[in-house]
C-alpha cells in the first residue's frame, strides 16, 4: 500500500497514519516530523525549514521533493503513508514522476474532514511551538490556498476517498481501513 492522508493542519492525519501503520507495517512518512529533526538536530534540511516553518509558510517544494525523494530511495519496496506530503499541486506533480521512475502508484489518497472549529481546537490543545493563535490561521489560508486544490488533482485519478475526521480516534481509524478496502 502506498498512500497519502490529506487533511487540513490538526485534523490527525499524524494521529492515524501512526495507526495505520503499527497495523500493518507501512512506514509512516511525515515531512513535518522530518523537518522538526532537522531543526533540532541543526543540518542544513533544518536550516533550510526553520523560518517557513516559524511563520506557518509552506517549505519550498524543491527542499521537500529531494527530502521525499531520498526518503523513497531508502524504503525500496515497502508500503508507506505520506503524511503532510504533497502539500502542493508542484509537490503531487513531483511525486507522480518519482512512482513513474519507478514504476510504482499510489493507491490511495484519504481526505479526512472536519469543521475548521475543531481543528483549530486541536492544534490550540496540541500547543506545538507553530501553533500559536496567528499561525494557526495562517497555515489554515495555506492549507485553502495550496493544498486544497490537490483534492481536485487525486479525484479524476479516482483513488480519492474522504472520510470524516471527527469522533474517536478508533472509530476514524476503522473508516480509514473501510476506505483502503
Ligand atoms: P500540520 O499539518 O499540523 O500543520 P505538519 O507537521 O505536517 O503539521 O507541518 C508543519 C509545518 O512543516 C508546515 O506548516 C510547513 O511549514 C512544514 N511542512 C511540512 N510538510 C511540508 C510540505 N510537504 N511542504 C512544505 N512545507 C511542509
Amino acid at each position: 500500500m502506498r498512500m497519502v492522508l490529506l487533511g487540513a493542519p490538526g485534523v490527525g492525519k499524524g494521529t492515524q497514519a501512526t495507526l495505520l501503520c503499527k497495523r500493518h507495517g507501512w512506514k509512516h512518512l511525515a515531512t513535518g516530523d522530518m523537518l522538526r529533526e532537522g531543526i533540532a538536530e541543526g543540518t542544513l534540511l533544518g536550516l533550510k525549514a526553520k523560518e517557513a516553518m516559524s511563520r506557518g509558510d509552506l517549505v519550498e517544494d524543491d527542499v521537500i521533493l529531494e527530502l521525499i525523494e531520498k526518503t523513497l530511495d531508502g524504503i525500496k519496496g515497502a508500503g508507506y503513508v505520506l503524511d503532510g506530503f504533497p502539500r502542493t499541486l508542484a509537490q503531487a506533480r513531483g511525486l507522480d514522476e518519482m512512482l513513474e521512475k519507478r514504476a510504482e502508484n499510489l493507491d490511495r489518497v484519504v481526505l479526512l474532514t472536519a469543521d475548521t472549529e475543531v481543528v483549530v481546537e486541536r492544534m490550540v490543545l496540541r500547543g506545538r511551538v507553530d501553533d500559536t493563535p496567528e499561525t494557526v490561521r495562517h497555515r489554515l489560508e495555506v492549507y485553502e490556498n495550496s493544498t486544497r486544490p490537490l483534492i481536485g488533482f487525486y479525484e479524476p485519478k479516482g483513488i480519492l476517498r474522504r472520510v470524516d475526521g471527527v469522533g474517536k480516534i478508533e472509530e476514524i481509524h476503522e473508516r480509514i481501513e473501510s476506505a483502503l478496502a
